[in-house]
């Protein structure tokens, strides 16, 4: 039987993150290079390739919330990683904090996460943004929760960089805020 063959039979010819039946195909996880059932999980189109860097639809990811509760480790990793991707979602970080994975899949999944702070964080200008930088906003920010704007202009000094490449943090008017990394330009 081939691997595909596997996995359709192991996820009932559905996709295992979103249970979709269109366009299957297997999907290896990284940073493994030789495809087995038990490092592969079964993707629709829409997940694979959001999977692989397409812009996350926040919407799509809610099934998640079934998915990480599957008995394969291999899918409980991807959906760890995916996670984590939208983990700037309170959502996202409610299941997080549920979700239970055993040492071997924790370290497991972690070991693919390198792979995703490897990608650059880049600014308004496509500038990599390192922590410690100082930035400038170039457009003004509605601070969800804080209930200010921070003005366009305003400098963010020291930031830190986070789990998404797509993120910084900074302190501003005194509150530690998640900002959006093209939303800056290096100082
Ligand atoms: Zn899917």
């Amino acid at each position: 039987m081939s691997l595909e063959q596997s996995l359709r039979q192991r996820a009932n010819d559905q996709c295992e993150l979103c249970s979709s039946p269109d366009s299957l195909s297997a999907y290896l996880l990284p940073p493994d290079t030789n495809a087995r059932v038990d490092n592969s999980v079964l993707l629709c189109g829409t997940c694979l390739e959001q999977v692989n860097g397409a812009e996350l639809q926040q919407n799509h990811w809610r099934c998640l919330n079934d998915s990480m509760w599957n008995s394969e480790p291999a899918v409980q990793v991807l959906a760890y990683r995916m996670l984590q991707r939208l983990s700037s979602e309170t959502w996202a970080q409610d299941l997080l904090e549920m979700l239970y994975l055993d040492e071997d899949t924790q370290k497991w999944a972690d070991r693919g996460l390198v792979d995703l702070n490897a990608e650059p964080t880049l600014d308004a200008n496509g500038a990599q943004l390192a922590a410690g930088d100082n930035v400038v906003l170039v457009k003004d920010l509605d601070v969800k929760g804080a209930n200010f704007t921070a003005k366009r202009g305003t400098a963010v000094r020291g930031i830190s960089l986070s789990d998404n490449p797509k993120h910084i943090e900074g302190r501003v008017n005194g509150q530690r805020i998640v900002i959006i990394a093209e939303y800056v330009k290096k100082s």
